[in-house]
């Protein structure tokens, strides 16, 4: 199936779990519960390409707990996936709901495959017969999908759409991140960035770090990434630096980032451009690589991209003070103590990233009252949840002197104990308690 080299993913992520465990005195019995997926469904989707040929691709599906709730995650489409690292995003799905108190388990699917190389019309068949091998694995209750890596809002219609077809119902609480029309949630689109934003914001404020004098360099360009470098400008953030998967762009004055956006869709690459009104123009700028942008002499760092960008190769070059974890698993767990040993504050994934699953949940709950709310209410709801969760994580951490990984594992895992101990250890079946 999978190389052994690729274990690495999962293994890290349980190595992580494990130290995290004991330094917060979290039970044996809860960490042992979580060191292990509830069920994954392997399954190759066979698929028609616009030629008249047939293609096979691996996919996958983890639920890895459900002690707080339906198993939540989303679907990534790319080459680098496998069981193991489905399995260790799924983990982490888990700890991410918990932090943010949303009543969730956590899940995570993916299909190994680089969907530049598929047509629209072979994408769609691809993302149907995803659902078609996992319509009894997923279900409003049980396990609920989301866009992730390299999928979409109308990818989320399609994949609704075949369930709907295959249980003859509706059911648009099966899946998050839907086309509004079709019952996804005002403020989903930018969920993540704006999430992202408003930890960024909490962050600044107990650093005392003021937006025109912060210089923040963010890696990736794609949803999350976006919305978080032009939420920032927006602000007054100096962002130096952005990129994409072919490289970065530099600027020690910062750039406009909206202009820069719009240059990107329009173009499809990344140029350092200024507009006003239609007039846009390229300013001076420097291109740099994505393992430069990593290195860059910045406030903030904001790996926004893949998994396991910062590690042993690259940990002593880092020169940012606070690393804003936007991806999911940027960090590797081997680096975690030397960051924190030269001060270099990690606001983890779990809780920087956490605004795509929160206001998941809001469309997911929107779907079952059938009721939408206003973006507004959606957003003032998103401050208010990741508030609370920032505020907690913050405080654990300074009460207990942890990186704010450490107390944001604490929280979540402290939560899903509870669940743990309310059913029964073996002290409470021993008689003891
Ligand atoms: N894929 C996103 C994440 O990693 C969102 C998941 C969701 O909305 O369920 O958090």
């Amino acid at each position: 199936m999978t190389a052994h080299t690729e274990q690495n993913h999962f293994e890290n992520a349980l190595a992580r779990l494990r130290r995290i465990g004991t330094t917060t005195g979290i039970s044996a019995e809860v960490i042992d519960e979580l060191s292990r997926p509830m069920a994954i469904l392997e399954a190759t989707l066979r698929v028609r390409m616009d030629d008249g040929s047939t293609r096979h691709f691996p996919a996958y599906r983890c639920r890895y707990n459900d002690a707080l709730g339906p198993t939540k995650g989303g679907i990534r489409f790319h080459p680098g996936v496998d069981a193991y690292e489905v399995t260790a995003l799924a983990l982490w799905m888990t700890l991410k709901c918990a932090v943010v108190e949303i009543p969730y388990g956590g899940g995570k699917g993916g299909v190994t495959l680089d969907p530049k190389e598929l047509s629209h019309l072979e994408l769609e068949r691809l993302s149907r017969q995803y659902i078609r091998a996992m319509a009894d694995f997923i279900g409003p209750d049980t396990d609920i999908p989301a866009p992730d890596v390299n999928t979409n809002a109308r990818i989320m219609g399609w994949m609704a759409d075949e369930y709907e077809t295959i249980k003859r119902t509706k059911a648009p609480a099966v899946i998050t991140g839907k086309p509004i029309i079709l019952g996804g949630s005002q403020g989903r689109d930018e969920a993540t960035g704006r999430g992202a934003f408003i930890v960024i914001q909490k962050l600044a404020e107990k650093k005392s770090l003021k937006p025109k004098q912060t210089t923040v360099a963010v890696q990736g360009f794609g949803n999350a990434g976006s919305y978080t470098a032009r939420l920032l400008a927006d602000e007054g953030y100096k962002v130096v630096a952005v990129s994409d998967s072919k490289g970065g762009i530099y600027r020690k004055d910062g750039f406009d980032i909206e202009s820069v956006y719009r240059e990107k869709q329009d173009s499809r690459e990344l140029k350092g451009v200024y507009c006003r009104d239609s007039v846009c123009e390229l300013i001076d700028h420097d291109t740099i690589s994505n393992e430069e942008l990593l290195e860059l002499d910045v406030d903030i760092l904001v790996p926004a991209a893949l998994g396991g960008v910062i590690t042993e190769g690259n940990a002593a070059k880092i020169k940012a003070g606070n690393i804003v974890e936007v991806a999911n698993g940027p960090i590797l767990s081997e680096v975690d103590d030397e960051l924190a040993g030269r001060g270099v504050t990690v606001v983890p994934d779990i809780l920087a990233n956490a605004g795509g699953v929160t206001v998941s949940y809001f469309e997911w709950a929107q779907n079952r009252q059938g009721y939408s709310w206003t973006l507004e209410s959606v957003r003032a709801r998103l401050q208010a949840t990741l508030t609370t969760a920032f505020d907690a994580v913050w405080k654990i951490a300074e009460e207990e002197t942890l990186p704010l990984r450490d107390a944001a594992y604490a929280r979540a895992l402290r939560r899903i104990g509870e669940t743990i101990e309310t059913r029964g250890t073996k002290k409470y079946f021993n008689g003891k308690s």
